[in-house]
């Protein structure tokens, strides 16, 4: 396996930027996913890493070897499309083994290699059975087996689980992950589905118009978004924006919302007066009746373990996770306490995370 690593890279199609200037590291064996909406550039930049799409500008590093020019087939690289075909005259012995018989590998290392892959994907009951008849995430685990019998420097896969009903995408999600545990290859996931990338990723890119708005840790990207794009797009619900206009000074440990205080980590820079927005999951809010921070009940959605309950503000409407059995009624008012530990500040205009202790110096620099 090896270390992918992309170099401000760019990809225009005429005078359309799809990809700008992406740098990153997927360190060997480590699992990324590319995370955003439809036509954000995630399968450009995952095709150009492939060579089946040449960069603008800009460089991909495979194993320390600059293949940028490289074609598709020099560069050792398993490519798992959401919509694969299968022979489907061919058993699933003979489809894993495929790849293998075109490379003019021996028999019976074949025969070796497509049984250790089937193992590994648990389908090795299925050896001798038709593709034709097989369920959907069986016919995934296939082409799953294809991709590993080749033991390839890296795994490139777009939305390999588009195609399966929910039920299933949830198995295969928890399978693929496993698999990436036993296995460590370094791989690259394309995907719109923030829990798919929650729940398998060692690291996420949050893509928004070709640009990376955040390269971290699925934890970081939760706690410590980088941009209110980020913060809207992890999380169901969403991080709440409570907007506000207000200047605030280097070491400020509190904000104001209409005269009411709010406790927030060390803000690290000066601010003359702007447009801010305080970030809150809806699972830092709770109620307490003694707080000055006031809202309205306007719906709430019974989830059985808790309930998301939407509060009006003076700033704007509010999701909070509350526990099921806290009886609301809808109009009443109630009194709101924000986990100040956990807020996050951002400017309007920029859309930027402010530097605060909740965030490290270093992110910011
Ligand atoms: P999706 O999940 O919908 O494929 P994506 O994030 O993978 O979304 P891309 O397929 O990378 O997005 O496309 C990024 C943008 O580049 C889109 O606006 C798309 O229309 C455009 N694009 C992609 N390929 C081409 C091409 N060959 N010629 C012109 N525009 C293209």
């Amino acid at each position: 396996m090896a270390e992918i690593r992309v170099e401000n890279l760019r990809k225009q199609f005429s005078d359309f930027v799809a990809v700008q200037d992406s740098t990153f590291t997927v360190a060997d064996g480590e699992f990324l996913a590319l995370l955003g909406p439809s036509g954000c550039g995630k399968t450009t930049t995952l095709r150009m890493i492939a060579g089946l799409e040449l960069p603008t500008s800009g460089r991909i590093r495979l194993g320390g070897e600059d293949v940028t020019f490289n074609r598709a087939s020099a560069r050792d690289i398993a490519f798992v499309f959401q919509l694969f075909a299968l022979y489907p005259h061919m058993n699933v012995r003979k489809n894993i083994g495929f790849p293998l018989l075109s490379q003019g590998v021996a028999k019976a290392e074949i025969r070796a290699r497509v049984e250790e892959t089937a193992r590994l994907l648990r389908i090795d009951h299925l050896l001798d059975r038709s593709v034709s008849g097989l369920a959907g995430g069986d016919r995934q685990r296939v082409a799953l087996g294809r991709a590993i019998v080749r033991r390839p420097k890296c795994f490139l896969m777009d939305e390999p689980l588009g195609t399966l009903d929910a039920e299933f995408r949830d198995v295969m999600v928890r399978e693929l992950r496993e698999l990436h545990n036993r296995i460590h290859a370094t791989t690259v996931y394309v995907t719109h589905d923030q829990m798919e990338a929650m729940a398998m990723a060692d690291k996420i890119a949050v893509m928004n118009h070709g640009v990376i708005e955040q390269f971290d840790s699925p934890r970081e990207i939760y706690d410590r978004p980088a941009s209110m794009y980020v913060a809207d797009f992890i999380g169901s619900p969403p991080m709440n924006f409570l907007r506000f206009t207000s200047g605030l000074q280097k070491g400020a440990r509190s904000v104001s919302l209409r005269g009411v205080p709010v406790g927030v980590p060390e803000v690290h820079v000066d601010r003359a007066e702007s447009e801010l927005a305080l970030g809150v999951r809806p699972e830092h809010i709770r109620f307490s009746d003694a707080s000055p921070l006031r809202g309205r009940v306007y719906g709430a959605e019974y989830l059985g373990t808790n309930q998301i309950v939407s509060v009006e503000t003076g700033e704007g409407m509010l999701k909070a996770r509350v526990p099921a059995d806290l009886s609301l009624k809808t109009g009443e008012t109630v009194g709101l306490t924000l986990d100040s530990a956990r807020l996050a500040l951002f400017d309007c205009a920029s859309g930027r995370a402010l530097p605060s202790s909740l965030y490290s110096e270093a992110r910011h620099g």
